[in-house]
């Protein structure tokens, strides 16, 4: 490549996706995207999720705008984007259900986040109600959040590819980018490398969209950035409905209610006020646990997770958790599974940062023309349209 490229992305999972896209519609050609999997199928985390398009309402403004606000905002974009495009989804909805008052104190945060974030069509729930939707969950109450629903993740990314493909831009597949470096006035030397050789090209703006690796790009530009990744497994497994014949649900995802995590994966059951005290000095993350969701499968087959642990490494795809681990957890909010209805599903890693809640969408101080994508997990699938107009509004400002 002799020319230089206006824009080059690092990374085609579905955040790099969703940038290219959108930056297709108002750059003519002369946009770059480096992927060393053979193929964009969003192969790392955009595949391995639970594809649940997420309403908003777990994400707390007080620990940062991005995630709060482009999450809600990506919500309705991903909705509108999966209708034009023919992309699978069900608007199925999601109850996060509390079973006990030490969890409603939870429930009620999960309220006064949904009310910030403007969050449309909430409601509670209680024990009456519930059982009238869904008669096999425990809960005391719960919120019912309309606007969830799932997404086939797989074929979003498909489809923002073909979409950005077809505006002009341009896929570089099986190559990594190996080197990237500041050029004496603007713009970065790109080195790929291939099972072909190696290769560089000059780009004015770069986009460091690389998911877990992110954070090791960027220190590549600038070795000051003191981005730390901290990787966090996620593994889930399904179980089918139809095996239990006491077992009806409605179709929609049951969530727990968020709580505090320790570095190992298992939840810490202190009251409300204590978790908070722990979570701002991050002594313990919040999350969501293992949740069920329905699938494209069959409308009775369900996944259960994510079971969260410390992966070995950041290709550590191999299943650490049994299928009595799932059944211990969902029994609390669904009693008559058994653990035969369980089989393991699949292994994810989400490229969570150390010390650090939100995400970071950012120029580099030094190097104003590349912009850091860092820490985009969960929920970066439903936020991905919305981070790709927020780093299009970046890239149109660099440009002026
Ligand atoms: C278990 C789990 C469950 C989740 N559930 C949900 C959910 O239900 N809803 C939701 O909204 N979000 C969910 N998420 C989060 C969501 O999947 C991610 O936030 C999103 O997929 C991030 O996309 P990305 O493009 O930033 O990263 P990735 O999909 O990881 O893509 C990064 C890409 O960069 C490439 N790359 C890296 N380094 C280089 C290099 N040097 N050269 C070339 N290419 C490189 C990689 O090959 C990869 O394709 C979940 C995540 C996990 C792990």
């Amino acid at each position: 490549m002799s020319e230089e490229i206006l824009v080059t992305i690092a990374g085609a999972g579905v955040v790099g996706c969703a940038t290219a896209y959108e930056l297709s519609k108002v750059i003519n050609g002369n946009i770059v995207i480096v992927e060393r999997n053979n193929s964009v199928k969003g192969e790392n985390q955009s595949s391995r999720n639970s594809g649940v398009i997420h309403a908003g309402i777990f994400y707390p403004r007080d620990f940062g705008p991005l995630k709060s606000s482009l999450c809600v905002k990506g919500n309705s974009l991903l909705y509108e984007f999966c209708e034009k495009n023919n992309v699978p989804y069900k608007k199925c909805g999601k109850l996060v259900v509390a079973t006990s008052p030490m969890e409603e104190e939870y429930l009620e945060d999960v309220l006064r986040i949904a009310k910030e974030n403007g969050v449309e069509g909430i409601s509670t729930l209680d024990r009456n109600q519930i059982n009238k939707i869904e008669p096999n969950i425990n809960a005391v109450s719960a919120i019912h959040a309309p606007s969830s629903g799932i997404v086939e993740s797989t074929g979003l990314v498909e489809a923002l590819y073909n979409r950005a493909e077809e505006n002009g831009a341009i896929f570089i597949t099986s190559n990594e980018l190996t080197d990237i470096n500041p050029c004496a006035r603007e713009g970065f030397n790109i080195g790929i490398r291939s099972v072909n050789g190696n290769e560089q090209f000059k780009t004015k703006i770069f986009i460091n969209s690389a998911g877990l690796y992110s954070d090791e790009i960027a220190k590549k530009i600038n070795p000051e950035l003191n981005y730390i990744m901290d990787p966090v497994k996620g593994e889930s497994a399904k179980f089918s409905s139809l095996r239990r014949k006491n077992i009806r649900l409605s179709g929609m995802s049951i969530y727990p209610v968020p709580f505090g995590y320790l570095p190992d994966g298992e939840r810490l059951n202190v009251p409300f006020k204590q978790f908070l005290e722990l979570f701002k000095q991050h002594k313990v993350t919040k999350s969501v646990g293992v949740h069920i969701s329905p699938t494209f499968d069959s409308d009775s087959i369900f996944t259960v997770g994510p079971a969260y642990s410390i992966p070995e490494s950041r290709q550590d795809y191999k299943p650490s958790r049994k299928e009595s681990y799932y059944l211990d957890k969902v029994l609390q909010f669904l009693p008559g599974l058994k653990q035969e209805d369980i089989s393991l599903h699949q292994v994810g890693i989400r490229a969570k940062l150390k010390d650090r809640y939100d995400y970071v969408i950012e120029r580099d101080e030094s190097f104003s023309g590349c912009i850091n994508l860092v820490g985009i997990d969960s929920p970066g699938l439903t936020s991905s349209l919305a981070i790709a107009k927020y780093v299009r509004k970046m890239v149109l400002e660099i440009l002026q």
